[in-house]
């Protein structure tokens, strides 16, 4: 089978996505920049499979030229446009988390940006997190959405949904997808208590300038 090594990093941390409470159960995918002989395109979680069932045969091979297949008896994440987006507007993406974690999907409800209240916001390559629009799951027009949240940025939410990470790996994307959901699970917290103090513009870009030597592996 061809990519069999992609292929089992990505149940791997689908498994982790279920193990995490990331995403539980069959929400959310995962997706790998990839080729299947010389085609360009990307490897991805299925519709609809509790992750813990995944098997390798399962993930499914997308070019990047090409819509859903019919010939498939495995259909593709519901989400497949918006990782093929990805991979075609930021040639910096190899990998991509798409979650419905709980504190990320709460914040997401509300539709808004999240302030610097924190300077770690500045891990999604920006002075917010910016929340794509809401659009029915698995649509073009969320795609477009995603893709205008994206911006000058590596991850976003997803409104009404949850959020998405992308990365030059797995581990780093998924590593995102966490810190994302942590900086949300602060933000409630920080909500709760009245408005928080935001950081300036001026202090958030020395943060982001620091920010490019900061990870030691
Ligand atoms: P899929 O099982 O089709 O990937 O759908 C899960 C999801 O999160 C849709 O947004
Ligand atoms: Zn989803």
């Amino acid at each position: 089978m061809e990519n069999l090594d992609q292929r089992n990093q990505i149940i791997e941390y689908s498994l982790r996505l279920n193990s995490s409470n990331l995403s539980p159960l069959r929400s959310g995918n995962i997706s790998l920049r990839g080729k299947e002989g010389n085609i360009e395109g990307y490897l991805i979680t299925p519709s609809g499979k509790k992750y813990e069932t995944l098997k390798p045969e399962d993930i499914v091979f997308m070019g990047l030229n090409e819509d859903e297949k019919n010939d498939s008896t495995n259909k593709p994440s519901s989400e497949w446009r918006f990782h093929r987006d990805i991979y075609t507007n930021k040639k910096e993406a190899h990998a991509i988390v798409h979650a419905h974690s709980p504190h990320a999907t709460a914040v997401s409800s509300h539709g808004k940006p999240i302030p610097p209240f924190h300077y770690m916001i500045a891990l999604a390559g920006g002075d917010d997190i910016k929340c794509a629009e809401y659009a029915t799951f698995g649509s073009e027009e969320l795609s477009k959405n995603v893709i205008k949240a994206l911006e000058n940025r590596i991850a976003c939410l997803m409104s009404n949904h949850g959020q998405v990470a992308f990365g030059k790996n797995l581990e780093d994307a998924f590593e995102l997808a966490q810190e994302i959901e942590n900086i949300c699970h602060q933000y409630t917290i920080a909500l709760k208590l009245g408005q928080p103090k935001i950081l300036s513009f001026e202090e958030m870009k020395k943060v982001l300038d620091k920010a490019k030597n900061y990870k030691k592996g």
